[in-house]
């Protein structure tokens, strides 16, 4: 995978576009959007354009890591979002997956009428399912107590939804490591160019 080098220029003025919050809230990109509902960040070169989904492109240049082909899951389901700790990599696989546990996949859904799409979980919830997960108890009781789909259970305590949703301590409130926190800084310290597919 080749990429594309931004130059700080074309970094400013995307971050420009996205209304941040606090770490834990969703960063909506406020200018076009997509079929979809996804952010678009154009960019002009020698009289062609470039176009990058803008999720994908704050994910790519908070992390520094390259996605590829790889797609991006959106754990607080809002396709403007451009928040990083709502952004997790995964395959197409897990989209499906991820898609039916909401509601979104065209599929019916497997228990009607309870599970309706409709989220039930919260911050506390999260954390509290957690907690006791990791003290032995099952996630299929779980999933039971909380009525929720023992799959989101799973993704849950995997951290593939609600990564945003952090323990006690200070390093899970962004879902990064420290080290790429550190990483983070030192790009935005510097200003620099980055490299980033589409
Ligand atoms: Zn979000």
């Amino acid at each position: 995978m080749s990429g594309t080098i931004l130059t700080a220029d074309e970094i400013s003025r995307f971050w420009s576009k996205i209304r941040k919050a606090e770490p834990g809230a969703c960063w909506a990109w406020t200018k076009e959007v997509n079929n979809k509902g996804y952010g678009r960040f154009t960019i002009y070169r020698h009289g062609g354009r470039a176009r990058f989904l803008t999720h994908r492109l704050a994910y790519q240049l908070t992390t520094g890591r390259l996605l590829g082909s790889a797609v991006l899951l959106h754990s607080c389901d809002n396709p403007p979002c451009c928040n990083p700790a709502h952004l997790t990599p995964g395959t197409q696989a897990d989209n499906v997956a991820d898609s039916k546990v909401k509601g979104r996949a065209v599929a019916p859904p497997i228990r009607r009428g309870e599970s309706n799409g409709q989220c039930k979980l919260n911050d506390q919830k999260v954390i509290e399912i957690r907690r006791r997960c990791a003290n032995g108890e099952t996630q299929r009781a779980l999933a039971k107590e909380f009525a929720v789909d023992p799959a989101l259970i799973g993704r849950v305590v995997l951290r593939k939804s609600w990564a945003h949703v952090g323990d006690e301590a200070g390093q899970a409130e962004t879902g990064l490591s420290e080290d790429e926190r550190r990483a983070m800084k030192r790009r935005a310290a510097r200003n620099r160019t980055a490299k980033v597919t589409a």
